[in-house]
């Protein structure tokens, strides 16, 4: 399994001239040199769009020569592909363009209490294939669910394979506690899962041990689902409040993901905003989830919290819930109304320790948004003098509870694009 500790940034990475003045001389030197600049020229490419070599060399501060070959690898690795020759008029003599590969895919998976998904993203953010499907993970033996995950996964590549589309790798989504260095599950308290190579046992499932393989909390992954691939760079710092059975939080800090604890953060859900309240299956009492997550809202409507509901399928009971309340039924109304007035609570610690610009609802509380918005900013304004003093807007996401899964996809193509050479080269690409 190979994979890299920090999600890319977008950002355009500068100083590699400089760096390169850094790092020891020889071999070993000269290599981390030359990974660097072809990420830089992925990044330059990605930036520009089609490009000829000499205008890549210009925007990176290399030689035409350097990059020429650079450009070369990125062919041979499907990455990058010939577009065609630059149209007369250009500046000097007109050359060949490259562009992004448009054969180039991701693949994202995402574990969740009661469903499993996939989606595979390209390199310009199209969904080529998406899959949710119901699947009570909790109690079932873990081999069985990740073989599960297994057969969806390859479902999912063989549908775009056979599109002539090339995955690079793969990262997946968990909802609990990950060491993501080793792409270990540490506790997934709603699953009562621990310790679990997830990574490990997922990379001999695809039977692609070479290729790049993450694992990551869904919540961190879903704010950067949000960031890169929705709305999210129109919200500046934003706090992303994911509902699904557990309840997520991730903090986006000038368009990169706080994560700490090597990937342990994102457990909003286990707020304990009732000392004396339900019993939580993390060991504490009263957590924000057993009050506001999806089975504690179904419950308090009096809906049946059947598996699959958070996924939104047409007889979900999240569906139900968004149809009682568009018809105005008194229960639902009132349940939804109690869940925003906790939620706004607990958001507005959060918004008194983060000061963020933006706070979002996605998972569950996207498509329950209407009924949510006015009860949860009156609460959260009144209980937030950082958000009444500097204006804390409050938003739906865009991509709801798909955000994680295609968040996994994009944080796939973004190692790899920062860091080519864990793609293989490729025979026939160009
Ligand atoms: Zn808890």
């Amino acid at each position: 399994m190979r994979g890299v500790g920090a999600p890319a940034s977008r950002s355009f990475a500068k100083p590699v001239r400089q760096q390169a003045r850094q790092v020891p001389a020889g071999p070993a030197g000269q290599q981390t040199i030359r990974r660097q600049n072809l990420g830089l020229v992925m990044q330059a490419v990605m930036e520009d769009g089609p490009s000829s070599r000499a205008s890549i060399a210009s925007t990176v501060g290399l030689t035409r020569s350097t990059v020429s070959s650079l450009v070369e690898e990125l062919l041979s690795r499907g990455l990058l592909s010939d577009r065609g020759q630059q149209a007369s008029g250009s500046v000097g003599r007109p050359g060949r363009l490259v562009g992004l590969s448009d054969r180039t895919v991701g693949l994202g998976l995402e574990i969740n209490v009661d469903y499993l998904a996939a989606s595979v993203l390209d390199l310009s953010g199209g969904v080529r294939f998406e899959q949710f499907v119901r699947h009570e993970n909790r109690g079932m033996p873990i081999e069985v669910v990740l073989d599960k995950l297994g057969d969806l996964a390859r479902t999912a590549l063989t549908a775009v394979e056979q599109h002539g589309l090339m995955s690079v790798g793969t990262a997946i989504a968990v909802p609990g506690l990950v060491d993501a260095e080793t792409g270990t599950l540490l506790t997934a308290p709603n699953l009562g899962w621990s310790d679990t190579q997830i990574g490990r046992e997922m990379a001999r499932r695809l039977g692609r041990p070479n290729q790049y393989l993450s694992v990551q909390n869904e919540a961190n992954l879903a704010a950067q689902g949000e960031l890169w691939e929705g709305n999210g760079r129109r919200w500046g710092d934003f706090v992303l409040v994911s509902g699904e059975i557990g309840v997520g939080g991730a903090v986006v800090v000038e368009g990169e993901l706080l994560m700490s604890g090597a990937g342990m953060s994102g457990e909003l859900g286990h707020l304990s905003v009732d000392p004396e309240g339900p019993a939580c299956p993390c060991g504490s009492r009263g957590c924000l989830e057993r009050i506001v997550g999806q089975e504690a809202l179904l419950a308090a409507a009096h809906l049946d919290a059947e598996v699959g509901t958070s996924i939104g399928l047409p007889d979900g009971g999240v569906q139900a819930l968004v149809e009682r309340a568009e018809a105005g039924d008194p229960m639902t109304v009132a349940a939804l109304e109690r869940a925003a007035r906790v939620l706004g609570q607990a958001c507005a610690s959060v918004a008194n320790l983060v000061a963020p610009n933006t706070i979002v609802l996605g998972g569950i509380y996207a498509p329950l948004f209407p009924w949510l918005a006015d009860p949860f900013r009156a609460e959260f304004e009144c209980r937030s003098f950082v958000a009444r003093y500097s204006g804390v807007a409050v938003v739906q996401s865009e991509l709801g509870p798909a955000a994680a899964v295609r968040g996994a996809a994009s944080l796939t193509l973004r190692a790899v694009c920062a860091d080519p050479q864990l793609v293989d080269a490729v025979a026939g690409s160009g």
